[in-house]
């Protein structure tokens, strides 16, 4: 009709008719190339299926190739084990924090519901945690805090859906506080108890204020105290280290752990945070409105006079100071229902 017709007016019509067509086409061809796209992003994601490994993959992640085929619960079942989701359903962003301490025995009744297992460990019932996690906590004579983290951190950490062990390692009295001997004392304790791939290593004062701050280990070593009331939500510098960080297990051996040479309050913070710069990794966050802290007061600890001497040769010292020089001896340890507990003597064993 429209090659044979003489009148304007179709004449006009049938160019728009064209320009339609045109257009019809156009958007056909655009929604076929957006869906063959998301199926390629559909299967993008191999790594939370068996038998996947990839050099992309967060060492943390690589135990689920060995796991994927486990059964779920006793051996009769037929049930094959499905993986945690990535992000867990039942967080509730920002949390209430409690502050009303409890006797040991009050704390335990009052978290019955989680049914931990012995030792302060606790596992997904119905799907394969994503994640092996040790919380470490260096310790001494803060009972009163202990009780808070313990009250407030187990229930978002079972929410979270890991599996996880909480191990608190104390100093024993007589000797100055070293904050990053006991955490190098925990990381090697837990792997005697068994495979863990990711470490978090926990001030006792500082209570996560939204369980959107996920206790796992991505690529890199994660600050996770970001924001902290004390220092008014801000982050005082970039390098900083301190408070709660993540580690995989891969990260922690590769720096060689922390320095047992910071004797007394700070400086081994910034060290781990060189040793971290020195051997290319990064250090990475989640942003302040979620990894949000409360700290528990306290009088600030005697400041160690040496810790910038020591801070400025440490890139000399790394490889020889850390877990390869780390001396101590355990003078007991007891499986409480709600944490793994080591009471540690550090330096030359006598
Ligand atoms: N800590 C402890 N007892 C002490 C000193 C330190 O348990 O006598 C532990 C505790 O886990 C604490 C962490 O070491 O949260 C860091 O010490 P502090 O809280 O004094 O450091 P700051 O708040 O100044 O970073
Ligand atoms: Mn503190």
């Amino acid at each position: 009709m429209c090659f044979v017709s003489d009148d304007r007016m179709v004449s006009v019509l049938c160019q728009h008719v064209y320009k339609v067509l045109i257009i019809v086409v156009l958007a056909l061809v655009l929604i076929e190339f957006t869906f063959s796209v998301l199926n390629e992003t559909h299967y993008a994601t191999p790594f939370l299926t068996p038998n996947y490994t990839s050099p992309f993959m967060p060492s943390s992640m690589m135990y689920l190739n060995l796991t994927a085929s486990q059964k779920l619960g006793d051996n009769s079942t037929t049930a094959i084990a499905q993986f945690c989701p990535v992000i867990p359903p039942n967080l509730q962003g920002p949390l209430k924090i409690y502050k009303e301490a409890f006797s040991l025995d009050v704390l335990q009744d009052k978290l019955k519901s989680l049914e931990l297992e012995l030792g302060g460990t606790h596992r997904p019932q119905n799907c394969i945690a994503l994640f092996r996690v040790a919380i470490i906590v260096p310790y001494r004579d803060r009972v009163h805090h202990l009780h808070l983290f313990l009250y407030n951190i187990h229930p978002m950490l079972v929410r979270q859906q890991l599996d996880y062990t909480i191990f608190i390692v104390e100093q024993e009295e007589g000797q100055t506080f070293n904050r990053a001997s006991l955490f190098n004392v925990g990381f090697v304790e837990a792997n005697k108890i068994r495979e863990f791939d990711c470490f978090i290593f926990h001030d006792v004062d500082l209570i996560p204020e939204d369980d959107r701050n996920l206790y796992t280990c991505p690529g890199m070593p994660r600050h996770m105290s970001v924001a902290v009331d004390s220092l008014n939500y801000k982050l005082p510098y970039a390098s900083i280290f301190g408070g709660v960080c993540a580690l995989s297990k891969e990260h922690f051996q590769k720096v060689n752990g922390f320095s047992n040479e910071y004797w007394g309050w700070g400086g081994e913070d910034d060290d781990m945070s060189m040793r971290l710069k020195l051997n290319g990794l990064n250090i990475i966050r989640y942003p302040p409105d979620i990894a949000k802290y409360t700290m528990l007061k306290h009088r600030k600890e005697k400041a160690n006079p040496q810790r910038y001497e020591k801070l400025y040769s440490g890139n000399k010292r790394y490889k020889k100071d850390g877990l390869n020089s780390l001396q101590y001896r355990v003078v007991d340890a007891k499986q409480e229902k709600l944490f793994t507990w080591f009471l540690v003597q550090l330096g030359a064993v006598s």
